[in-house]
């Protein structure tokens, strides 16, 4: 297997190297266009993706890391391709709409010394509960 290493990424602390290569010198990007090892922290694209599909497979592969670095690789749904991709596709738009809803929200509540003063208790208010 011969590959290019073109960067690393901090996944939840753990690094992880991404490295492109092709089907002729990488077998197995014969039947994907890229993948993971997780045990090694690397991740693989075949280096002939065209320019958005590549940005989506990584995006794919770095959310398989994310999911193994969670422990989560152990549960069927973190191993669904299905569900993988979703993530990868929509990861950007729920990163989009969080943030622009979290702004608008800030008027909205209250910060923690205020709501001493208020006689608001923090349990009542400031629980992580959601
Ligand atoms: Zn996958």
């Amino acid at each position: 297997m011969k590959k290019l290493k073109i960067m690393e990424i901090n996944v939840l602390g753990t690094k992880y190297k991404i490295y492109v290569s092709t089907p002729d010198q990488d077998e197995k990007l014969k039947t994907c266009d890229g993948y993971i090892i997780p045990e090694a922290k690397m991740i693989i694209l075949d280096r002939n993706n065209k320019s958005i599909h590549q940005e989506h497979v990584l995006t794919h592969e770095i959310t398989h890391a994310f999911l193994y670095e969670s422990g989560l690789d152990v549960e069927t749904w973190a191993n669904n391709e299905e569900i993988v991709d979703w993530i990868a596709l929509q990861l950007n738009k729920m990163f989009k709409t969080t943030n622009e809803s979290l702004k608008k929200l800030k008027p909205y509540y209250t910060k923690p010394k205020e709501a001493e003063q208020n006689g608001w208790t923090k349990t009542k208010k400031f629980s992580n509960q959601y």
